[in-house]
């Protein structure tokens, strides 16, 4: 089961506050400790609260490098490029995994598209085996391949150092992750 006790938005507020982009050198030029605050822009989380889905509009900061390009700082609880945070995804895995309804009554009640979830499900075996490679290797979504996963606080963090992309993210090239400068 999840045990996750603090809410995305908790989470945003505290990755936000605490980000420093100067630990984070730019992913054009090399350079760090150059960053200005530039602008920031807003974006709406899709989030789990409260046992729902819930929707919240968070500010992401721009940050500009000496170089000219500029980085949003997104925090590890939202994936880049994706308006649906991790813990909303990976509650959804395993309601999925764990349940009596169909597949149509499931994404009807979450409001999400049956292609989403399949998506979803894809991704994470492909992600998890990255991260846990041939030894644990799974082959279809289990309960308890989400509690493995859900258990690792800093996973999002380390799986983006390795692999240059965040868990759950459908860009394999692109780089983000934070307070790791995000190239827009
Ligand atoms: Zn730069």
């Amino acid at each position: 089961m999840f045990y996750l006790k603090i809410s995305d938005k908790d989470i945003f507020n505290s990755c936000i506050s605490n980000t420093s982009p100067v630990n984070e050198p730019c992913s054009v030029c090399g350079a760090s400790n150059l960053y200005s605050n530039y602008s920031s822009y807003q974006r709406t989380m899709i989030t789990f609260s409260g046992g729902h889905r819930e929707e919240i509009p968070v500010v992401i900061p721009r940050v500009r490098c000496h170089c000219g390009k500029t980085h949003a700082l997104i925090p590890d609880n939202l994936i880049p490029y994706s308006s649906y945070s991790l813990r909303f995804i990976l509650i959804l895995l395993w309601k999925f995994s764990t349940r009596s309804c169909t597949v149509t009554q499931f994404c009807n009640k979450w409001c999400i598209a049956i292609s989403t979830i399949y998506k979803w499900i894809h991704m994470f075996i492909k992600h998890y085996n990255l991260w846990f490679g041939a030894i644990d290797e799974i082959v279809s979504l289990k309960a308890d391949s989400v509690n493995k996963i859900e258990m690792i606080d800093s996973l999002p963090r380390e799986f983006f150092n390795r692999f240059r992309f965040s868990f759950m993210q459908n860009h394999p090239f692109a780089t983000a992750s934070p307070p790791t400068a995000n190239s827009d």
